[in-house]
C-alpha cells in the first residue's frame, strides 16, 4: 500500500516552521506539489530552506508570501496557484499564532490578530479552495475526491486553556467551521477534516520544551512520554489528503501522544 498524491497541487499555509514545514516535506516525499507559504519577509529563507528540502530530495513546490488573515492576498494566491499549476486539490489550513495573556488583561488587538490568523485565515483559504475545487470537478487522474482540506487545529479545541482564551476559542470555532464545511461540501466530494497536535516541538511552544524542567513538566501531560516531532503530523496529513482516506470527512484527529486521556487522572479523579 502506497500514500500516494502524485501530480497535485497542495497549498500548505505557515510551512516556513514547524508543523507546516513537516507536512510541506512529507506531502511533498508523496509525490505533491507544494505551495510553501508564509506571511512575513523575515521568514523567506526559512520557507526557502524548506522548498530546498523538498527540491533536494526530488520534490517540485514554489515559496509563496501571503498573509492569510488579508482577504486580497489569499485570493492572489489562489489565482497565482492556479495560473502556475492549472490547479489546487488539497489545502492544509496550518498557519497560527498565539498572543497569550491573563484574560482580564487580553487587548483587543491580541484577540483580533489571533481570531484574524487562525479563524478568518482558515476560512478565506477554505473560500478560495472550495471555488477551486467546483470550478475544476473530479478528476480521477488526480484523486477520486473533487478536493482536500485538512484544518490544523489542536488539543485546544477541545481542552480550556486558561490564559490562551483567544487561542482555544479560535480552535474550537476550527472545529465547527470544519464540521460545517464537510456536511456543506460533502455532496460535492470534498473532504474536510481537522488534525489537533497536541505537543509539538516547534517555536510556537519554545517555552514548554527549551529547558529540562519545562521539558519534564509537560510530559506530565502526556502519557506516551514524548514530545511530539512535525512528521507526526506531516505522516498522518499525507495519509489523509489521499485516496486511501477517501471515507474520512467532517472528523477531528487528535495527534497528541494520549493527552486527551487527560494523564492527571491517572492518579487522581
Ligand atoms: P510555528 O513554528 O510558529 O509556525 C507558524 C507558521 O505560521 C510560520 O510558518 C509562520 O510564518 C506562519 N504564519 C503565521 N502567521 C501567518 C499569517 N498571517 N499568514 C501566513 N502564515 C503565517 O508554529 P507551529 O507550532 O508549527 O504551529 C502550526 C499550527 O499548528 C498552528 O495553527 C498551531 O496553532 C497548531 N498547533 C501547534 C501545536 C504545537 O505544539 N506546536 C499544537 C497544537 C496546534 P511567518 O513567520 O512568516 O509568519
Amino acid at each position: 500500500m502506497e500514500i500516494s498524491l502524485r501530480n497535485q497541487v497542495a497549498v500548505v499555509t505557515g510551512a516556513s516552521s514547524g508543523i507546516g514545514s513537516g507536512i510541506a516535506k512529507s506531502l511533498a516525499d508523496a509525490g505533491a506539489i507544494v505551495i510553501v507559504n508564509h506571511s512575513s519577509e523575515r521568514s523567506t529563507d526559512e520557507a526557502k530552506a524548506v522548498l530546498k528540502e523538498i527540491t533536494d530530495a526530488g520534490g517540485k513546490g514554489i515559496t509563496y508570501q501571503c498573509d492569510v488573515s488579508k482577504e486580497d492576498q489569499v485570493i492572489k494566491m489562489f489565482q497565482d496557484t492556479v495560473s502556475q499549476f492549472g490547479t489546487v486539490d488539497i489545502l492544509i489550513n496550518n498557519a497560527g499564532i498565539q498572543k497569550d495573556a491573563k484574560f482580564t488583561e487580553m487587548t483587543i488587538d491580541q484577540w483580533n490578530a489571533v481570531i484574524g490568523v487562525n479563524l478568518t485565515g482558515q476560512f478565506l483559504c477554505a473560500r478560495e479552495a472550495i471555488k477551486e475545487f467546483l470550478r475544476r470537478g473530479i478528476d480521477t487522474s488526480r484523486s477520486i475526491a473533487c478536493g482536500k482540506i485538512i484544518h490544523i487545529s489542536s488539543v485546544h479545541e477541545i481542552i480550556p486553556w486558561a490564559g490562551h482564551a483567544n487561542y482555544a476559542s479560535s480552535k474550537g470555532a476550527v472545529r465547527m467551521l470544519m464540521q460545517t464545511l464537510a456536511q456543506e461540501y460533502g455532496a460535492n466530494k470534498i473532504r474536510v477534516n481537522s488534525i489537533c497536535p497536541g505537543a509539538i516541538q516547534t517555536p510556537i511552544n519554545k517555552d514548554a520544551w527549551s529547558t529540562p524542567e519545562a521539558l519534564n513538566s509537560l510530559l506530565n501531560l502526556i502519557p506516551y512520554n514524548r514530545i511530539g516531532q512535525p512528521k507526526d503530523i506531516g505522516n498522518l496529513a499525507a495519509f489523509i489528503a489521499s485516496d486511501l482516506a477517501d471515507y474520512i470527512t467532517g472528523t477531528s484527529i487528535f495527534v497528541d501522544g494520549g493527552m486527551t486521556t487527560f494523564e492527571s487522572f491517572s492518579t487522581g479523579g
